[in-house]
């Protein structure tokens, strides 16, 4: 069933239970010769909803678009980025690459981000890390 016919069907259902309410409450306060008028099936009648119209389409969120940061704007901070992190000798360029390069823009004109300006868990990123976690995930380059 579409879901508009759902909608329209509660939307009956409702305004139903609110009728035999009415109906109930104030019955006995409508003149007599209008007493016979007034049923459920006649008040389904006259104010049954047929259909629903939407005014506009509901939107998606617009999906965030990623800002690209210069290398020279970028946080040299060494992050573990991906699980496990990248971790392997590179023979071109002769050094073992740990980790990732922070994504974040540097700040107060320093090298680093906020978040590491003043900590570096994972060191400086094309310089040995602080510690050797990295190691159990290398992997050898072919
Ligand atoms: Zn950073």
């Amino acid at each position: 069933m579409p879901i508009d016919d759902i909608f329209v069907q509660l939307l009956n259902s409702d305004m139903e239970n609110m009728f035999k309410q009415i109906i109930e409450d104030y019955k006995d306060k409508i003149p007599k010769e209008k007493q016979k008028e007034f049923t459920l099936e006649n008040l389904n009648r006259i104010f049954k909803i047929s259909e629903i119209k939407r005014i506009t389409d509901p939107q998606l969120p617009k999906p965030h678009e990623k800002k690209v940061i210069e290398d020279c704007q970028r946080c040299i901070a060494r992050i573990w980025g991906s699980t496990p992190p990248i971790a392997y000798y590179c023979h071109q360029k002769k050094k073992y690459i740990y980790g990732e390069r922070c994504s974040r823009p540097r700040k107060d004109g320093g090298d680093y981000c906020g978040l590491h300006k003043n900590r570096q868990p994972h060191g400086r990123y094309g310089e040995l890390p602080p510690h050797e976690h990295f190691e159990k995930y290398l992997v050898t380059e072919n």
